[in-house]
């Protein structure tokens, strides 16, 4: 059993028009709820929850201030390559685009990771495509190693893994592992990645079962949005988050929610996010997963970032560069997508201060993950 098993059970169009018939009594029946179930989570997600956007607003605020206090934590992505065989539509990474491209040596990976650790990071994400011949697993091993001194947290955003692999990056001083499924529509799946390893739909699906099982103790999810129809990608969110937490428990979730952002090919985005709806499905998941991180990077703007801070936020990048190389020198190569977002680490983190919240460059996330019980999902979740 797997979570292939699981969204086996709620075929995409089933899904939609069993969110669109929810009505407002069913969204004041989840909002009443301390745990909810699909149905809940549904309701929530509904065309008839936009009239409750404040009070979701309000109890997602609360629920996060209970379980995770004051506290943001920052990280900073780290590009090591932008190579890519993959051919991924949306992408200005992809294989046919012809951009310069560039694969850091271990002494720039080095020096990227001063750069970041000298503006006050602790937490970083290491990003590549997915480049056998130039970027495979132990070429991603040794970068981790070379810098793990500077850092108390490592995470990955690269290709998906066998779990030997995700038991490499444990043993190199990985601990994070973040990989997106960009759609769970399994035919638009098929339709976004006409060629290269990303086509398995499934190998990618499993890969946070694969790391959890290797002992990675930090898993994030997410769906690219803008691809699929976003209340159908935020259930599927919901649901792959809910079962992680409750097979892989050992294992802190996090789920991020990256909007599509211009990048070099200029594919429009299919299903266009508002921000109104944007605000509804980050207070649904909060509402759905209490305890999970909700990550938000700087593909937002910097006005939006600062008004969602508190509806449930607690991780947030800053000063991120999406090209290999750019922290340290001038960047040369191709940006994976522009960031809308470009203050200073420092500026992020004076907001947040102005917000009343602290910002948090430790691995505050040890001692989280030492509680007795980080996810107390019931069985009737689902
Ligand atoms: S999304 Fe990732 S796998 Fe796809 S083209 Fe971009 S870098 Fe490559």
């Amino acid at each position: 059993m797997s979570f292939l098993d699981e969204i086996l059970k709620y075929p995409t169009d089933e899904v939609l028009s069993r969110i669109e018939a929810k009505s407002g009594a069913d969204v004041e029946q989840a909002l009443g709820l301390e745990r909810l179930r699909v149905d809940d989570f549904m309701a929530l997600l509904s065309p008839a929850a936009a009239p409750y956007l404040e009070t979701m607003a309000g109890k997602a605020h609360r629920l996060t201030r209970q379980r995770f206090g004051n506290n943001i934590l920052m990280y900073a992505p780290l590009y090591l390559s932008n190579l890519c065989t993959n051919g991924c539509l949306y992408c200005g990474f992809n294989a046919t685009n012809k951009v310069p491209r560039q694969t850091l040596a271990f002494d720039e990976i080095e020096r990227e990771a001063q750069v970041l650790y000298d503006r006050g990071f602790r937490h970083i994400l290491l990003v590549t495509g997915e480049a056998p011949h130039a970027v495979n697993n132990d070429y991603l091993a040794e970068a981790a190693q070379r810098i793990r001194h500077l850092f108390s947290s490592i995470a990955i955003e690269v290709y998906p893994m066998e779990e030997s692999g995700y038991r490499q990056m444990v043993e190199a001083g990985v601990d994070g592992l973040t990989i997106y499924q960009e759609t769970y529509d399994r035919t638009l799946y098929a339709d976004m990645h006409p060629f290269g390893r990303k086509r398995d739909y499934s190998f990618r699906l499993l890969a946070p079962e694969r790391g959890g099982a290797a002992g990675l103790r930090r898993i994030g999810i997410g769906a690219l949005l803008g691809l699929g129809h976003f209340r159908v990608e935020s259930f599927y969110t919901g649901l792959h988050a809910l079962y992680l937490s409750r097979h892989y428990w050992r294992s802190h979730l996090s789920v991020s929610f990256p909007r599509m952002r211009p990048a070099e090919g200029g594919f429009a985005p299919l299903h266009p996010v508002s921000d109104r709806e944007f605000v509804q499905l980050i207070c649904a998941l909060r509402l759905l997963l209490p305890d999970a991180g909700l990550v938000m990077s700087t593909r937002e703007s910097a006005t939006l970032r600062d008004n969602l801070l508190p509806l449930g936020i607690t991780q947030m990048s800053a000063g991120s560069c999406t090209s290999p190389g750019g922290y340290a020198g001038p960047e040369e190569s191709t940006r994976q997508f522009n960031i809308d977002d470009d203050r200073s680490a420092a500026e992020v983190e004076e907001m947040i201060r102005s917000k009343g919240y602290e910002a948090v460059w430790k691995d505050w996330d040890r001692a989280f993950l030492d509680r007795a019980t980080p996810y107390a999902t019931s069985d009737a979740a689902l």
